[in-house]
């Protein structure tokens, strides 16, 4: 999705010149180092591509746009539909961007191509940030499967912060596996929570509490502040029951309001806080490699099964050792063992 905001005058003027013609990967990489936000999403959208040369030329921007030093913080958003994410960002990224910062908005949201994206990252729901010239709100990729809409988002992240964007808040939705993938592509992992009934700690998944560095109970104003209080030291106590971080950040729990924008600042500067001890003790750069890392052997393993399950031959052995473990006629792990031997002799 094109967003002319931003974009100098002479900038449009040859992204029309090029529209008819194939836009070079250097045209396209000059004009994200330039802070074209067109061309940022035209470079986001090759990338989603399901066109193999597509990608190929996104990963070529890609290439060069890895080379260029930034010193972004990306900053991991989740809760459950209705907490008030976009609320959330739309307040906290006004508040970066009052504050001299550029900010990036990108989503994960598996269920995107069901819905059209209309969950996540839609900017009728950030109607203020998405008018502001130092943001830009891409919606979540779709695709058939969780790993390839959080594989494109990790890679957008990349472009974004060659346009320059300091801060990369990436949304996820509090259900199913999309968290974890979010909190492998970030810095600091943050979950908005309710104020509201004694119970809040029911419910929700211990994996998720052990993932956020900060949890804050949003819509902490009016007649709920009273119950947000409560939430808080709840909360606070259930995390002490956590083995410590291997970075030595004790998770911190905060209030706050998106609509009221109170609290706001003070987890900003929580997010700062975390970054600024992280730096210092090399947590902060040995974390990105371990996820670059993990994201190199996830993604072979996925480009293994694929190349697998597209082969006639292994549909085929599959089919019949799938019956004959249907008729008993074999163990399901040496019939595994068999259709492996049999595939791997082919190559
Ligand atoms: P999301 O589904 O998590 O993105 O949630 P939204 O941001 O769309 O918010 C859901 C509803 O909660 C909307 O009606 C918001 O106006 C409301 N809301 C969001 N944040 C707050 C808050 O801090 N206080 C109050 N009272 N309402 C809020």
């Amino acid at each position: 999705m094109a967003n002319k905001k931003n974009t100098p005058i002479n900038t449009i003027t040859k992204i029309k010149a090029l529209r008819k013609q194939e836009i070079s990967v250097d045209t396209l990489t000059q004009g994200i180092f330039d802070g074209s936000q067109t061309l940022l999403a035209k470079a986001i959208t090759l990338l989603e591509s399901t066109q193999p040369l597509h990608y190929e030329k996104a990963n070529a921007v890609i290439e060069k746009c890895l080379a260029k030093p930034n010193n972004s913080i990306r900053l991991g958003i989740t809760g459950v539909p209705g907490v008030g994410k976009s609320s959330f960002i739309e307040t906290l990224g006004s508040y970066l961007t009052a504050n001299g910062k550029k900010v990036a908005v990108l989503a994960v949201d598996p269920t995107s191509s069901l819905s059209k994206g209309s969950i996540l990252g839609d900017k009728t729901r950030m109607q203020e940030l998405s008018k502001d010239p130092n943001a830009f709100i891409r919606p979540s990729p779709s695709g058939s499967s969780l790993g390839g809409v959080a594989q494109k988002t990790r890679e957008s992240i990349i472009l974004c912060e060659a346009a320059g964007y300091d801060i990369i808040l990436v949304e996820t939705v509090g259900v199913g596996q999309s968290e974890i993938a979010v909190h492998s592509m970030v810095d600091f992992f943050l979950l908005l929570k309710l104020s509201g009934a004694g119970d809040e700690l029911q419910g929700i998944k211990r994996g998720i509490m052990e993932m956020a560095d900060a949890i804050a109970i949003n819509k902490a104003d009016g007649s709920n502040l009273e119950k947000a209080e409560l939430a808080a030291t709840e909360f606070s106590r259930a995390l002490h029951l956590y083995a410590p971080k291997a970075n030595g950040w004790v998770p911190k729990v905060l209030k706050c309001s998106a609509t009221e924008n109170t609290g706001i600042k003070e987890i900003w500067d929580v997010v700062e806080d975390f970054v600024l001890s992280n730096r210092e003790n090399g947590f902060f750069e040995k974390n990105r490699k371990v996820q670059n890392k993990n994201w190199f052997l996830q993604t072979v393993d996925e480009y293994i099964k694929q190349f697998f399950h597209q082969k006639e031959s292994f549909k085929n052995a599959q089919m019949t050792l799938l019956k004959d473990i249907d008729d008993n006629k074999i163990s399901p792990f040496y019939a595994a063992k068999l259709l492996l031997d049999q595939i791997t002799k082919e190559l």
